[in-house]
């Protein structure tokens, strides 16, 4: 058993059966929802390593389950299969907050791979979260304490700072833009002044080393920010 909990929404009948025997073959913990209602329900009422979300559902389609989940910080990995292999919902799908996607039908030795794949970038946050620790190269961040580490040594950040950073670590490789690190990082504090996302993540920079060039915080031109565990 590898421990790893999939969530899997998806409305065919066919595609719940075999993608749950193959995963469930393979070692995974799977959980299957047919609407997205429920799907949506189920990933925020219990603990995922990854969900895998058909974007045409009934109840609730997948943009918006996706666009839900990612505005009350749902964290782990969502990997998209869609129907349509029209390029408009794979960039809507992206923007919601998808980290991958598969146009259906696929194989699903695949579909595995990709799975896999978005957990092992999401490392740091699957098998760190569970102790309060997000590790990633000499830096630890210290959830519980609200403290930033580095080689076991506290660097000093201040309280902004510190959920910046813890923000953006909790979604690996996924672009995250400055509109919404204004709203879940300042919310109501915040001054609404995108710039204001930019100077701290050039004082984050810096504190970590890399103002020169920046390697754990990545800036995706015109879109926002991406954190490379
Ligand atoms: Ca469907």
């Amino acid at each position: 058993m590898k421990d790893i909990s999939v969530l899997l929404v998806e409305d065919e009948p066919g595609i719940c059966l075999t993608l749950g025997d193959r995963l469930a073959a393979a070692g995974y913990r799977v959980t299957v929802r047919n609407d997205g209602v429920s799907g949506e329900a189920a990933a925020r009422s219990e603990r995922f390593d990854i969900l895998l979300l058909d974007l045409n559902l009934p109840g609730r389609d997948g943009l918006s389950v996706c666009r839900n989940l990612r505005g009350d910080g749902f964290a782990a990995p969502i990997l998209m299969l869609t129907a349509r292999d029209g390029d408009e919902d794979v960039v809507a799908g992206l923007r919601e907050g998808g980290d991958d996607y598969l146009p259906k039908p696929f194989d699903p030795a695949v579909l595995l791979a990709r799975m896999e794949a978005l957990l092992r970038r999401s490392r740091a946050l699957v098998w760190g979260g569970r102790d309060g620790m997000i590790r990633f190269g000499p830096f630890t961040l210290d959830r519980d304490r609200g403290a930033l580490l580095r080689d076991g040594r506290p660097v000093e950040v201040n309280a902004r700072e510190y959920a910046l950073l813890e923000y953006l670590a909790l979604r690996p490789g996924r672009v995250v833009s400055r509109r919404e690190l204004l709203d879940r990082v300042w919310g109501r504090d915040g001054d609404g002044r995108t710039r204001t996302v930019d100077m701290h993540v050039a004082k984050l920079r810096s504190r970590l080393g890399e103002a020169e060039e920046p390697r754990h915080i990545r800036t995706v031109h015109g879109r926002g920010y991406r954190f490379e565990p």
